[in-house]
């Protein structure tokens, strides 16, 4: 597949080029351009020429809609530049188109349904004679920002709303996954997206600063790690801004857990994606009177993954995104057992391959249990009570999901009330996601909220209209 930049009706080439080569056989996937400060301004005026044109909201649905429907036929090849480029097994990678159109079909109901508000002008005395409402009205270009993981998802997930909501979009991916965006995005456009309302630009760190900081651009929908985040918000100037960032999502186990629903819950919730998932489970609190038996199903479950190439379809955890990220990873387990951790089953590398691992004794210290790992990497800690395992899962300074297994009403509610996260999940892993729900983080892990509905309104500003009849 020829990889372009895609703005409005052209498909221009930059000189310089990014080479992407699957990280486990090294395969060439892509040779892509990098767009530079130039180019990203040409995005941003095609962007804004096609703002300018009316885009009602029978246009915005039917656009939605065919746009799901394009992605649905075309769902297979989509997945195969996923699993090809990313670090997705294919089984994986086959899930995302399926659930991105279906985002989109919920973009296209939200389109139907978002409306503002009659206002009670009355409530003041003397304004007795004024009559008004409010509308909801898009905010103009908005720039998204993609991570390497998710990115078919992802992609319906901000141009999904911002296109419901009636703005423009410019999409800058990762350079690890931008194949599968280009694809996605040029399928979405052959249905009746009008050209100039969806653009592409790819390229690395320099190619987002610029679009970060163009001065047309309203809105920045980030997302990606925390330093990156930190980066965007100090270069963006005023823009409204959501960011979506990681977390190292905690997962508590009580005594009157169900076990096995518990231990396949989890590993699923650490495993998949090869661990990187911002909502992937990290750290794994299990009551001590539990903690020996809990610990034997999990481990035994954790080793009976088979790690190895995304393309193979019997492979349960592939390679990281790049060999430097399973280097990372594995110094990180390294360090762990240095200061006193202990391996229960994993541990080794073999290139980009992170084999599924499982520690104990994990100094409260260590990166392990206190950053984002992200990687196939889960930490058992042994509590006594679930006042103190709340207390040590709120030791961190990021919180996007957590979740606790247990039958008791009592100390679920404990938990939603205590855990500092953006969701709390009941006999679920941290990796659970309805894509209409509110989503996102507190603390470091975010700022605003995505999920379709949510999302939307977070693209548009409010216009108050009131009227003096007296
Ligand atoms: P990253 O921060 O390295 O890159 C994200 C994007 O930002 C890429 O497109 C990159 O090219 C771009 N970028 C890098 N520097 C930039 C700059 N200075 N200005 C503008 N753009 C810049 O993240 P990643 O490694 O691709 O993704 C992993 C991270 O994303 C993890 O922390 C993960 O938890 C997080 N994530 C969060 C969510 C969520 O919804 N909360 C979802 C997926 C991933």
């Amino acid at each position: 597949m020829k990889a372009t930049h895609i703005i409005g009706t052209s498909r221009p080439e930059s000189t310089e080029k990014i080479e992407v080569a699957n990280a486990y056989d090294l395969e060439h996937v892509a040779t892509l351009s990098v767009a530079d400060s130039e180019t990203v301004s040409e995005a941003v005026e095609a962007a804004s020429a096609a703002y300018r044109e009316p885009f009602p909201t029978h246009e915005r649905v039917s656009s939605l809609y065919s746009a799901a429907d394009r992605v649905e036929a075309h769902a297979e090849e989509i997945a195969l530049l996923l699993a090809r480029e990313g670090s997705k097994t294919i089984s994986e990678a086959q899930r995302e188109p399926v659930r991105a159109a279906e985002i989109l079909r919920m973009s296209a109901e939200v389109a139907r349904t978002m409306s503002g508000q009659t206002l009670p002008f009355d409530a003041r005395p003397g304004s007795e004679s004024r009559v008004g409402y409010f509308v909801r009205r898009p905010l103009g270009v908005i720039a998204c920002i993609l991570p390497f993981n998710d990115p078919v998802a992802l992609v319906a997930h901000k141009a999904g709303p911002a296109l419901a909501a009636g703005n423009s979009v410019v999409m800058k991916p990762d350079p690890a996954s931008s194949l599968s965006v280009l694809r996605m995005c040029e399928v979405m456009l052959e249905g009746e997206i009008p050209a100039g309302r969806l653009n592409v630009v790819t390229g690395g760190a320099a190619t987002g600063q610029a679009l970060v900081k163009h001065p047309d651009v309203r809105m920045i929908s980030f997302t990606g790690g925390q330093k990156t985040g930190e980066k965007v918000s100090s270069l963006s100037g005023i823009k409204r801004l959501s960011l979506e960032m990681g977390s190292n999502s905690p997962v508590i186990v009580m005594p009157d857990a169900r076990m096995e629903q518990a231990v396949q819950a989890i590993s699923d919730g650490a495993f998949a994606q090869a661990g990187q998932n911002c909502l992937g489970v990290q750290r794994v609190f299990v009551h001590t009177s539990v903690y020996e038996s809990f610990r034997e199903a999990f481990v035994s479950k954790a080793g009976s993954l088979k790690a190895g190439h995304s393309m193979d379809s019997t492979v349960d955890v592939c390679q990281m995104i790049k060999r430097s990220e399973a280097d990372r990873v594995k110094s990180h387990i390294d360090a762990a057992v240095q200061a006193g951790a202990r391996v229960l089953t994993g541990g080794h590398q073999k290139d980009a391959v992170i084999e599924p691992t499982v520690m104990e004794n994990v100094q409260t210290s260590a990166s392990i249990s206190c950053e984002e790992i992200y990687g196939p990497v889960v930490a058992l800690y042994r509590f006594e009570n679930l006042e103190e395992a709340v207390g040590r899962a709120n030791d961190v300074d990021v919180g996007l999901h957590g979740a606790v297994f247990t039958e008791s009403l009592r100390d679920a509610f404990y938990v939603i009330e205590h855990l500092e996260v953006g969701g709390v999940m009941v006999n679920d892993s941290t990796d659970y996601r309805l894509d209409t729900m509110p989503f996102g983080g507190t603390k470091n892990s975010g700022v605003g909220r995505e999920g379709v509905q949510y999302a939307a309104e977070e693209m548009s500003e409010t216009k108050v209209v009131c009227f003096n009849l007296g």
